[in-house]
């Protein structure tokens, strides 16, 4: 892992940095570049404006860590809200949760209340409850939410990381659950035991998954998701997936909102499915540290806004 990079993750996870950047006018400016602003309001115009270039949506409201049961209470009546009203402004938008936003470190039982409640909201109109996997202190316990509400219904998807030695086992298993699933690199810092820490070895395995998983979506075994802004794997997936007779519609790009805007136009325009990650709210500090650790070189956007004073 490259030293800008490990800095920004440690950087990550510091409550003195999230308070002192939160408190600077150019640190808020800058994270406009990756989300459309704090409120809900925010977050449903960015849709809407997605939607009218042929782009679905995933709206989620930044947070994580919640360690008061009311909080957690009060996270899923957010995301209800957030359910009802993209259904009333005819918004294809899915959702997706951090289980420790909804109060996992409480207690599996919290996380998995909390989660049904949505997942319920969500079929009421006919949207998916994404679950995002966060670091592998909680991997475990996120698989296992995934498995205990798969077993109940329909709309809900679970995200798998590459980057993990674990993960080929992992989805091997889930493909036993007719999931859907979104397959990402991984954005938290993990040891050498547990991820791989070369960017090559990533890459490498996020391959062998999406070839996995193009197989899966082809024979209808899985609803399947690529999250990665990486342009030359979007290009071998694509070509892959014609090689194997995999229709363009049966699997769906991911991106974050703000990043490769210009690819997902024009993935959009060429037939794929694409959906556009948007988020928004207050607690936007951690988030936004991975996003620059994925590319040290976002900083820049960072020094401009400063300077711009
Ligand atoms: C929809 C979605 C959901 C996600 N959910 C999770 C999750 O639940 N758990 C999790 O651990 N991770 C999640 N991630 C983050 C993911 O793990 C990666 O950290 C992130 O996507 C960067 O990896 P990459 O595949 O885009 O490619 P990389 O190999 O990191 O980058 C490839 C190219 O993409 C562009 N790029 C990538 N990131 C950025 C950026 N931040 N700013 C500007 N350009 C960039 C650059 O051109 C770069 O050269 C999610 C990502 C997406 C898109």
């Amino acid at each position: 892992m490259g030293l800008a990079r490990a800095l920004l993750l440690k950087g990550s996870e510091s409550r003195w940095l999230a308070d002192q950047a939160s408190r600077r006018r150019f640190v808020r400016r800058a994270t406009t570049r990756f989300m459309p602003g704090e409120s809900m309001d925010d977050a449903l115009g960015a849709a809407r404006s997605l939607g009218a270039r042929g782009i679905t949506s995933i709206l989620t409201l930044l947070g994580e860590n919640v360690d008061d049961p009311e909080a957690a209470a009060a996270v899923t009546d957010e995301f209800l809200a957030l359910l009802a009203r993209s259904a009333d402004s005819d918004l294809d938008a899915d959702i997706s949760v951090k289980p420790t936003h909804l109060g996992l470190e409480l207690g599996f039982d919290v996380a998995a209340r909390n989660l049904q409640a949505l997942a319920t909201g969500a079929t009421e109109h006919g949207r998916f409850v994404a679950v995002d996997m966060e670091s592998t202190r909680d991997c475990e316990a996120t698989l296992d939410l995934y498995r205990v509400l798969r077993a109940e219904y329909e709309n809900v998807g679970i995200c798998l990381q590459s980057y993990l030695y674990r993960t080929d086992a992992d989805l091997e298993e889930l493909l036993g659950h007719a999931p859907m699933i979104r397959l990402v690199k991984g954005a938290y810092k993990e040891p050498a035991n547990l991820a791989y820490p070369k960017k090559s070895d990533v890459d490498a395995s996020y391959l062998r998954h999406s070839g996995t998983l193009l197989e899966a979506a082809r024979d209808g075994r899985a609803r399947v998701a690529f999250g990665t802004h990486d342009a030359d794997m979007i290009a071998e997936i694509n070509r892959r997936a014609a090689d194997m007779s995999c229709p363009r519609r049966s699997y769906e790009f991911q991106m974050l909102y703000g990043i490769q805007r210009d690819l997902q136009v024009h993935l959009a325009e060429s037939g794929y499915r694409m959906r556009v990650l948007i988020s928004y709210g207050a607690y936007w500090f951690p988030w936004y540290m991975r996003r620059l650790a994925e590319r040290p070189a976002n900083v820049g956007f960072v020094l401009r806004s400063m300077l711009r004073g």
